[in-house]
């Protein structure tokens, strides 16, 4: 049996959920009077605290809100361009090297058995995916830096 009293963490857990609480804390509060007193009043708070009316605004919260919100305007952007711009020399190179090379690509896997090209692909698909993985926990970085300030 425990000597010393409850601590009123203890009290409130066995007040909110009782099952949560070890045997100790519920034979204590069984056997001791000022516990159970301050049990009994716990209780008492929590369903006063339960039974209290919701606060309830006589106006729309959320509309006097949003109007006082500045609009985000869309805006030209010569860095947005510069990122389609980079995109599209990018993947344009890609597909004109695919096409120029496309004959050493296909004498490239010719000789080798497929198990290899086939381990080619998902080390090449793996690691694109790590990658993305990446970019995206980055990003997320990013904008949560810029909602917490
Ligand atoms: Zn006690």
């Amino acid at each position: 049996m425990i000597v010393e009293h409850l601590s009123e963490n203890d009290i409130q857990q066995y007040v909110s959920d009782p099952s949560a609480c070890g045997s100790q804390v519920a034979r204590h509060i069984e056997t001791c009077e000022i516990c159970q007193v301050k049990a009994e009043t716990y209780r008492v708070l929590f369903s006063g605290i339960q039974h209290q009316p919701q606060p309830v605004f006589d106006f729309n919260l959320s509309d006097l809100v949003l109007s006082q919100l500045e609009q985000p305007k869309p805006k030209f952007s010569w860095e947005i361009m510069m990122v389609y711009l980079f995109s599209v020399v990018g993947i344009t190179a890609i597909l004109v090297l695919c096409l120029l090379l496309h004959d050493y690509f296909t004498s490239l896997f010719a000789g080798s058995s497929t198990l290899v090209f086939y381990l080619f692909v998902v080390i090449a698909f793996t690691s694109l995916v790590f990658q993305g993985i990446e970019i995206y926990r980055n990003y997320q970085k990013k904008i949560n830096a810029l909602n917490i300030s």
